[in-house]
């Protein structure tokens, strides 16, 4: 119930679109258990760490919303069933694509270099945001200009990261969870702000991308990008990245070297989640706090009560409940409330996604 009434707060604070700061202010309130509920200690069920248990998580950032996140990353990351977070400088959007058109052609005008000028792509525009936002992938706040934020006043940082995160609403109608760091800086009371406002920041530019090292051969820097998510994958945890351009700007990967470590990485996937930013942030809060009762239902069923345990809409996403049946089961399925939750068999466990809910889950398998 309280959870329904702060997704309506949350609506009616998002319809508003006004200049005002979507989170500003949010304090996280721990919701009390209910009656009995705790997790027996011979129970065979948990909660995933990540989502599918995996060993650890990813996320791919972009950052400036550049001409080749649309062009080549986009088509890229989905052919491979893959999704982005895209940092975007909020005030440097076009609104259309026939804006973005126009702009480009007068810049092609401006240029004197007949190579630099047929070299000039149009801006991705607000309308190419919202159907990347459609299919899933994350558009993330980068600030409004991308200014130096450590050379200025608290007022002006604010109004960089308040700003960013009402642009997205307004143009995109998405609030954002993520903040990016323009140049990785936050500026006076930046951290502070963005913590208040935000789910998750990137600090020091995590796993950094661009071009070759010196006197390293691509196939050897695809070979160094794919053993850090081996890395990761084999330790835990969850990094995010940074990458500019891909061909044509600041810092290019290359296109064969990303196209081939973005396959690469998609082949870790039962082991390391690749998730948008924002995505994984919601997922790590929720499971952190998150209850899971289990008692046994038969032999081979478990009764399940899965329980938030922050008082926060945002934060009721599926998690992965998993059961540890001690055989290699035949067959399995999870109901909750006549309705069918999606239950995967991986060997001797079962993977059971759902989301928070006072109503119990009963799970059986064979
Ligand atoms: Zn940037």
């Amino acid at each position: 119930m309280i959870a329904a009434r702060l997704a309506a707060a949350v609506l009616a604070m998002a319809a508003l679109a006004a200049a005002e700061p979507v989170w500003a202010g949010r304090q996280y309130q721990a919701l009390p258990a209910a009656a009995g509920a705790s997790v027996a200690a011979s129970a065979p069920a948990r909660l995933a760490r990540w989502q599918g248990d995996r060993a650890a998580a990813f996320s791919f950032i972009f950052d400036d919303g550049l001409a080749d996140h649309t062009a080549i990353v986009l088509p890229l990351l989905e052919a491979h069933r893959l999704r982005g977070t895209f940092a975007l400088v909020t005030g440097r959007i076009p609104a259309t694509a026939a804006e973005a058109a126009a702009q480009a052609d007068k810049a092609r005008q401006a240029e004197k270099d007949p190579a630099k000028a047929a070299a000039i792509r149009p801006r991705p525009s607000w309308e190419d945001w919202r159907a990347a936002a459609g299919r899933g992938h994350e558009l993330a706040n980068h600030s409004v200009s991308h200014p130096g934020l450590a050379k200025m006043t608290p007022e002006q940082v604010a109004a960089e990261i308040d700003g960013g995160a009402a642009g997205l609403l307004a143009a995109a109608g998405v609030r954002a969870l993520t903040f990016v760091g323009p140049g990785n800086q936050y500026g006076p009371g930046g951290l502070e702000r963005v913590r208040a406002t935000h789910l998750c920041w990137r600090i020091g530019g995590g796993l950094g991308y661009g071009r070759p090292q010196a006197g390293e051969d691509p196939p050897a820097t695809v070979a160094r990008w794919t053993a850090r998510l081996e890395s990761l994958a084999a330790k835990g945890g969850w990094q995010l990245s940074m990458v500019h351009a891909i061909i044509d700007g600041y810092d290019p990967t290359g296109e064969e070297a990303f196209r081939l470590h973005v396959a690469q990485a998609a082949a870790l996937g039962d082991r390391l989640w690749i998730a948008p930013a924002g995505e994984v942030a919601r997922y790590d809060l929720a499971v952190r706090h998150a209850r899971l009762a289990a008692e046994p239902a038969g032999e081979r069923a478990l009764r399940l009560r899965l329980e938030a345990g922050l008082d926060d809409a945002l934060l009721l996403v599926p998690l992965t409940v998993v059961v540890e049946t001690g055989i290699a089961p035949a067959a399995a399925s999870a109901r909750r409330g006549g309705a069918e939750l999606p239950c995967r068999i991986a060997g001797t466990r079962l993977l059971i996604d759902a989301t928070p809910a006072a109503e119990a889950m009963e799970v059986a398998w064979r």
